[in-house]
């Protein structure tokens, strides 16, 4: 008997023995193609020996060190690229472990900057419906999906939500693409007001929707608006970037797409490629600039910020997505997969939607594509695309939305950058093979 406590109780997962490219191996030698990295994690597949090395000669050099007392080399340097490449004025890096405590940071620094500011009174964030921060408590509350939220909302924090910039569920008949991404943005400017604009702090948003949509991005020109509504009443822009950063989705930072800069950023998954869990929030200088003139202490930490292991291999990925210039690499294989998603399935009587960018990719599933209807969710359409692919070899990332009422099935593609034109069509030929199982 396990003694794991895994999230899904009664699901017998095979065991993983050991990883070769873009492919995971379990124990009994079947093979899995990662199209969705995990989630959205691989980018550089499972054996970089680059990321591999680095990581055993950190190990073998300094394996810990607390920075209540020390800073390291790794760190040094990851925070020295990061700001390297990073857009606008952003200027400091906060290395944590993983998504969660990027946007959990994000969401303190916020409130600390306006304390540190004697605005005290600016407390409330805005986020979006339909989205997904992370699963600590802070980044739960500003996460917009409403069946992760449920049975902890007594102990969320207030957050406001607005609607998601949704081309194919929010743009109305005959509304442009650039007329639609207005009006969405215009819901946060009336959330501003109805808050009082000297109460707000900051509003959240991911660049490209990954978990609870499947890879939606906003319309052209919403997320300009978004900037200049938050300048506009001095409320902090914080764009996650966890799923959708370091590359996915043919930028560096997802951020470059909208030409738009937030205050702070949030970046995880593709930072440590799931060699090692890190994750990083970046600040522009006058963030840190008010703290550091100010009480000189950000008052918020965990034990293993900055690791210098963790730092080692997100070092070794960024190096290698600059040195081998893996980003334009997603743009041309990210072509290729929006052209054969197209070939293959926008005639599916059941394919609503196809949209993405770069290598992250969603297909939305609905009953009748005439009405848009979505499936009944008592039909568990996701969980049954998952298991088909999956014994077909195929790691996909499909997620049901309409058990809280919100949205519908969609299944989100998000394959390693080094996956070849030849290894793509597998996968496009076995999630064919998985949705005719199950529709
Ligand atoms: N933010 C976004 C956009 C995510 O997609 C996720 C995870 O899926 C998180 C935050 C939380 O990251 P983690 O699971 O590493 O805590």
């Amino acid at each position: 008997m396990s003694h794991i406590f895994p999230r899904h109780c009664h699901a017998t997962p095979p065991t993983a023995s050991h990883g070769e490219g873009c492919f995971l191996i379990d124990t009994d030698g079947k093979r899995y193609f990662d199209g969705s990295g995990g989630a959205a994690v691989s980018c550089l597949g499972h054996s970089n020996d680059r990321v591999r090395r680095a990581i055993k000669d950190q190990v073998d050099q300094l394996a810990f060190a607390h920075t209540g007392f020390f800073t390291s080399d790794p760190a040094e340097q990851l925070a020295d690229l990061l700001i390297a490449n990073a857009p606008g004025d952003l200027d400091r890096v906060y290395l944590v472990s993983g998504g969660s405590e990027a946007t959990e940071s994000a969401i303190k620094l916020a409130r600390q900057y306006f304390t540190e500011r004697g605005e005290p009174q600016r407390r409330h964030l805005i986020a979006r419906r339909q989205s997904y921060h992370g699963n600590t408590l802070g980044a739960l509350s500003a996460g917009g999906n409403a069946w992760r939220r449920a049975q902890f909302a007594p102990l969320l924090i207030e957050v406001s939500h607005i609607a998601p910039c949704y081309d194919y569920m929010g743009r109305a008949e005959g509304e442009s693409p650039e007329a639609y991404g207005q009006r969405a943005a215009q819901e946060l400017e009336d959330e501003i007001l109805r808050l009082g604009p000297d109460t707000v702090m900051a509003f959240m948003a991911e660049p490209v929707v990954g978990a609870t949509m499947g890879a939606v991005p906003a319309a052209p020109g919403y997320f300009n608006r978004i900037r200049e509504i938050c300048d506009r009443y001095g409320v902090l822009l914080i764009l996650d970037e966890v799923m959708c950063g370091m590359g996915r989705t043919g930028h560096l930072f997802a951020c470059e797409a909208e030409t738009v800069v937030p205050d702070i950023l949030c970046i995880a998954k593709g930072l440590g490629a799931g060699y090692q869990p890190i994750g990083a929030m970046l600040c522009t200088r006058a963030i840190y600039d008010t703290i550091a003139g100010g009480t000189g202490f950000f008052q918020h930490g965990h034990t293993y910020l900055g690791h210098p292991v963790a730092a080692a291999a997100g070092l070794a990925v960024l190096r290698e997505l600059l040195d081998n210039d893996l980003v334009a690499q997603v743009r041309a294989r990210g072509a290729y997969l929006e052209q054969r998603l197209h070939e293959r399935f926008a005639q599916h009587p059941h394919v609503g939607d196809i949209r993405g960018r770069g290598l992250f990719w969603g297909m939305e599933f609905v009953a009748d594509r005439d009405s848009k209807t979505p499936f009944d969710p008592r039909l568990g359409l996701a969980g049954r695309l998952k298991k088909a692919a999956f014994a077909e070899g195929l790691i996909c990332y499909p997620m049901s939305g309409t058990r809280d009422g919100q949205l519908g099935d969609h299944v989100l593609l998000a394959p390693p950058f080094i996956a070849t034109e030849a290894e793509l069509d597998g996968a496009i030929d076995t999630l064919s093979r998985a949705l005719d199982k199950v529709m």
